[in-house]
């Protein structure tokens, strides 16, 4: 028996609209599991599936909470089969009887999943299930959340990534040509609370969220999550543990053997790697300070393998909290990735606003560390959200002059998202963000992203690019992405004899949006 497992991350309602050069990290991490308990598997992306459903008896989908409509449209293509839900979709444990699944994985899958398998998935008895943690059992139309499990680092280490996985990825996205992410570190070290939510007076008796006492800082008296507010990292994952790095390389070098051209090493925080080896409960943002013994062994690793060392493969990081972006951790990431793109989020360009949302350092010190990070010789991504809680006209002000200051220091590109609600979240229960284009204070923001952007894509105009052809066509030009990140390049002129995962220049030659340019085939 074969297990489909359905890759609906990102889907939206059935279809991605954006990041379709991305291979996220969580499916090859199940892939895994099978290929140690032997069990044949085949992921497919959900837009295959529900262009041309196949039959399976026993059906896995990994979605995340913006993913409802294409995880319920699976549901109902599988009404017979047997359907387990799992990946941050699940936060909210009643989404599994909602949309029509047997059984749904909670936060961490791995146990979960490896149990499972051991118990012959359907075979398996309610009160053998019980006994699994992290899992979700549906009886008569209720759920039922068997015990919370967060996984310890030794436990963590036992599962590692399938990379032969990848291979699965063969229409969009590409293995050839995407982006593949790298789990190297889970959880995260953000353990202050969204001081919006709490009674003033009591955090005065209490101010963990202020000091650097590691097992105070666990649990709020108050009861709300750790974490920025918006997110819900901390609260399921726990604080950061760190892959083992043998196991790192395996998968890497696996993944590079596999025709893997562009590798992204991820988490939650690139930065946290290691730090768990310096403190534990690591439940603070900014102390101690980054490993560096720990990354500087990982990138030296990482950049020995041949292909990295030849620039045949890119390797970048993504996610770095500023409150770890010191100025030796700086120039050891430029030292061994001159150029790479490092992804810092800020989120509100206001100190005060920021404190509220337990954010863990004020935004005017984050555009000095990314100032320093540009100096380095680093490229910087940056990242907002609209229509927080506590966002008013003034902060929106804020944000916009942040953004203004982020351009003249060379940062790359802004992203701006909605704030959406995520369940285990401390913000669970507030309301979604408007819509920018009713809101005047999160219109500026959107306005400023998107002038921002737009202004950075004609600065590529007459540039040649080094790009990797990916999959698909519109019209006469083919479609390729930045081998080293950038907006996708639609391209004409590239010759037939081409294949997905080549890598070519292409010289720039407008821009049709913030996000997309055109370019014309100038060399292999
Ligand atoms: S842990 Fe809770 S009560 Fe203590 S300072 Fe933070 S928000 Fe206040």
């Amino acid at each position: 028996m074969e297990i489909l497992l359905v890759d609906a991350l990102a889907a939206g309602g059935g279809t991605r609209r954006s990041a379709l050069d991305v291979i996220g990290a969580g499916p090859r991490t199940i892939a895994g599991i099978f290929e140690r308990n032997n069990v044949p598997y085949r992921i497919v992306r959900v837009e295959d599936v529900l262009r041309k459903p196949p039959r399976e008896e026993v059906v896995m989908v990994s979605a995340m909470t913006m993913d409802y409509g294409a995880a319920k449209r699976v549901s109902r293509l599988f009404r017979s089969s047997f359907k387990v839900l799992g990946g941050p979709i699940t936060c909210d444990p009643s989404v599994v009887s909602r949309l029509g699944y047997e059984l749904g994985v909670f936060g961490e899958g791995e146990e979960a999943v490896n149990s499972l398998i051991k118990l012959g998935l359907r075979e398996a008895k309610i009160r053998d299930l019980k006994e699994i943690p992290n899992l979700i059992i549906v009886e008569r139309g209720r759920i039922h959340l068997t015990s919370r499990k967060v996984l310890s680092k030794r436990d963590f280490n036992r599962y590692a990534p399938s990379f032969r996985a990848v291979l699965h990825y063969k229409s969009i996205p590409h293995y050839r040509s995407s982006r593949v992410y790298v789990e190297v570190v889970r959880g995260c070290s953000n353990f202050n609370r969204a001081l919006i939510l709490a009674n003033r007076r009591i955090c005065a008796g209490c101010r963990a969220c202020f000091g650097e006492d590691l097992e105070a800082r666990l649990v709020c008296p108050q009861g709300i999550p750790p974490g920025c507010g918006y997110c819900s990292i901390p609260a399921v994952y726990g604080y950061p543990k760190s892959r083992d790095l043998d196991i790192l390389i395996e998968e890497i070098k696996g993944l590079i053997k596999c025709g893997v051209r562009r590798i992204v090493l991820s988490g939650a925080d690139f930065l946290e790697y290691g730090r768990d080896e310096l403190a534990s409960p690591l439940t603070h943002p900014s102390k101690p300070e980054p490993n560096l013994r720990a990354i500087g062994e990982l990138l030296s690793r990482v950049t020995s393998l041949p292909k990295v060392r030849k620039g045949k493969v890119y390797v970048g990081i993504e996610n770095a909290k500023a409150s770890l972006l010191t100025e030796e951790v700086i120039s050891l990431i430029a030292d061994h990735l001159p150029g790479a793109v490092v992804h810092v989020g800020i989120e509100t360009g206001d100190d005060v606003h920021a404190k509220l949302l337990g954010r863990p350092s004020p935004p005017s010190k984050d555009v000095e560390r990314i100032k320093s990070a540009i100096k380095a010789g680093l490229r910087v991504y940056a990242y907002f959200i609209h229509g927080l809680p506590g966002q008013t006209i003034k902060t929106a002000e804020k944000t916009v002059s942040m953004m203004e200051k982020l351009y003249l220091i060379g940062v790359e590109k802004v992203t701006v998202y909605r704030f959406k609600p995520l369940p285990c979240s401390a913000f669970e229960r507030m309301p979604e963000g408007p819509p920018a284009s009713k809101d005047p204070a999160s219109r500026i923001i959107e306005r400023a992203a998107r002038k921002f952007n737009l202004e950075r894509k004609r600065e590529l105009l007459g540039k040649v690019l080094e790009v990797v052809l990916a999959p698909g066509r519109r019209g006469k030009f083919k479609v390729a992405y930045p081998f080293r990140e950038g907006p996708t390049v639609l391209v004409k002129g590239v010759p037939r004899n081409l294949r997905v995962g080549d890598v070519f220049s292409a010289r720039i030659e407008s821009v049709v949006s913030d996000r997309l340019v055109i370019g014309k085939f100038t060399r292999l």
